[in-house]
């Protein structure tokens, strides 16, 4: 996976590129990471990249001119990419949008700042996408979140294959609880079946540990889930439990 990123702030992307499973990523050859300084595409002695609003108003915006020529530039060296503007109006993230983006070769990212980017350069854009319903001084934390998100979905990225498949969001579900060592932790003990070496019966718990937690923290989610009968019997044992505890 190929990601290109338009910012102006191409010195950002240091730190992201040098840890953890990015850096690990890169060096085995799963993506590749290329900041690209939209000041280079602006012309002048001082590579003005911003001006005033037409229409007045606080604030400036993004230059058409640089931002439309550092795209052309990233779609020559990246063709295919899909070219995904950061802005809060666009499309909110999600975890499927995530799997959408990991199918993909590559992507460019364009980090808008200050008010956004002109209206003009949106014939260059593909998609145009969230990251949350706030807003941030600018795209380039954006652009990181999606690049992680979207990391950790592609085959090779996370050392144990499987680590991907059960996480939070997948099938609607939150990821069930986890425990390590100690065996006691101020007097709070791990749940027993997670000690008793019986996959069958600790994969039950998970599922279990699963379905609890996304009803008590996000319902919403189950909303749009298919349950299997499986999944049923398991959270109506919990709703007899709740409803003998309430009515006692
Ligand atoms: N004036 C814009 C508005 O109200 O819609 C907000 C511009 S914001 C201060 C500057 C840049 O930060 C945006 O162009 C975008 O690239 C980025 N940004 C801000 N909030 C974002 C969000 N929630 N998701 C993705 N990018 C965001």
């Amino acid at each position: 996976m190929d990601f290109r990123v338009l910012t102006i702030f191409p010195d950002f992307f240091e730190s992201f590129v040098s840890h953890g499973i990015i850096r690990r990523a890169i060096e085995a050859g799963v993506i590749a990471v290329h900041p690209e300084d939209i000041r280079e595409f602006a012309g002048g002695v001082h590579r003005i990249t911003d001006d005033r609003p037409y229409g007045g108003g606080a604030g400036m915006v993004m230059k058409p001119e640089p931002l439309a020529r550092a795209i052309a530039a990233a779609k020559e060296k990246s063709p295919g990419n899909r070219t995904i503007l950061l802005s809060p109006q666009g499309r909110p993230f999600k975890q499927a949008i995530a799997g959408e983006l990991a199918l993909l070769n590559g992507l460019i990212f364009i980090c808008g700042r200050y008010e956004g980017v002109d209206e003009r350069v949106y014939k260059y854009i593909d998609d145009e996408i969230s990251i949350g319903d706030f807003v941030l001084t600018g795209g380039e934390p954006a652009a990181m979140i999606i690049m992680d998100a979207v990391t950790r979905l592609i085959p090779g990225a996370l050392g144990d294959e499987q680590s991907s498949q059960k996480e939070s969001f997948e099938d609607h579900l939150l990821e069930h609880a986890h425990y390590t060592r100690p065996p006691v932790f101020e007097g709070e003990a791990v749940p027993e079946v997670l000690l008793s070496g019986n996959h069958g019966v600790i994969e039950t718990w998970r599922l279990e540990s699963s379905l609890v937690r996304t009803l008590l923290k996000r319902p919403d989610l189950l909303e749009e889930k298919i349950l299997s009968s499986r999944e049923k019997k398991a959270l109506k044992q919990w709703c007899n439990t709740i409803e003998r505890l309430v009515s006692t």
